[in-house]
């Protein structure tokens, strides 16, 4: 797996309340009696903590702006957060509202993320891996690839710092022991050192299990047996208004094959959304990769010009 101090991002997950419902939600949302809202303080010490981290730090929720003091969120950004290394995930919602506020702190650095659109779908993360997969050298195999982990991010919740934001969101659901403390560096950690939270997660995941993905508009999540019973054990809203679907079958190495020839779980937006957002979003999305990839290569080139000045002075200094 990716070390975190490596990944291109590491969010801050400011709430996890949403306005929408989708089913198989990667937050879970609909299983949680309450949603979270992290204090300002509790922000303001995730961004400290995260001094010397070369990637960006992402807003991220739920849906941001429905955090009670989203303005304050945002002072606190532009307050502790260079530029070029912020990010703010969001729906759209409230867009109207904050538009000025978000274009000040996060310019193009905007990333819509609208499940609203199109006939889009999600990988049910609630159908643990072990639950389907006997063969357990094989399972471990397919987790140390998880697409999810090599393509997103680690996470900071009020829990903790987390290596995976599915992990984090699990341990947000199911309120086990909490993440890494929220300490300078905690996210300079390699793989090995973050062990303990992949043994832990992984296999009650579905993320890494190759099986099709279904629709986010149904009300019901796919779970397997011991997420049904883990649901079931905190009482959650969904679980108890029957909007799950149990997930049973056992998979062998040659049905995963056959799955993973056209399997691309990263492709959530199906045909409809990428249409709709091509339409709707895209033209602004491309911006804000643009500007990912531009203030960055600004950033290197400003240390570069740094660098060489300092080794100028130092050789006229020696001469
Ligand atoms: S299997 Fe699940 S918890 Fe583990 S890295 Fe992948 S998404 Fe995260």
């Amino acid at each position: 797996m990716r070390p975190i101090r490596d990944m291109w991002f590491i969010q801050i997950e400011v709430t996890n309340a949403c306005n929408m419902s989708c089913a198989n939600c990667t937050r879970f949302v609909g299983h949680h009696k309450k949603p979270f809202f992290m204090e300002l303080p509790m922000i303001e010490k995730a961004i400290d903590s995260l001094e010397g981290y070369k990637g960006c730090i992402g807003i991220m929720g739920g849906e941001p702006t429905m955090h009670p003091d989203f303005l304050g969120i945002c002072q606190i950004v532009q307050k502790k957060i260079p530029e070029y290394k912020r990010g703010l995930w969001t729906s759209g919602f409230k867009w109207k509202e904050y538009e000025p506020i978000i274009r000040k702190t996060f310019g193009e650095r905007v990333v819509y993320n609208d499940h609203s659109v199109g006939n889009q779908v999600h990988q049910p993360l609630l159908v643990a891996i072990n639950d389907c997969i006997e063969d357990k050298n094989f399972m471990w195999g397919l987790i140390n690839k998880c697409w999810v982990q090599r393509r997103w991010s680690a996470s900071i919740t009020p829990r903790g710092g987390f290596f995976c934001e599915v992990a984090a969101a699990m341990n947000m659901l199911f309120e086990d022991e909490e993440g890494y403390p929220i300490e300078n560096r905690w996210w300079n950690k390699t793989s090995k050192q973050f062990k303990d939270q992949i043994k832990k997660y992984c296999p009650n995941c579905g993320a890494a299990l190759p099986m099709l993905a279904v629709s986010n508009k149904g009300p019901k999540d796919m779970v397997s047996i011991t997420n049904y019973r883990r649901l079931e054990a905190i009482r959650s809203p969904k679980f108890l208004k029957g909007d799950i679907e149990i997930f049973d079958k056992k998979m062998t190495r040659e049905n995963i094959k056959m799955v993973m020839k056209n399997w691309k779980p990263w492709e959530y937006l199906g045909e409809d959304g990428q249409r709709s957002k091509e339409r709707l979003y895209c033209s602004i999305n491309s911006r804000a990769v643009k500007a990912f990839r531009y203030s960055l290569i600004r950033h290197i080139r400003q240390r570069c010009g740094d660098v060489k000045r300092k080794i100028s002075r130092w050789l006229q200094r020696h001469k």
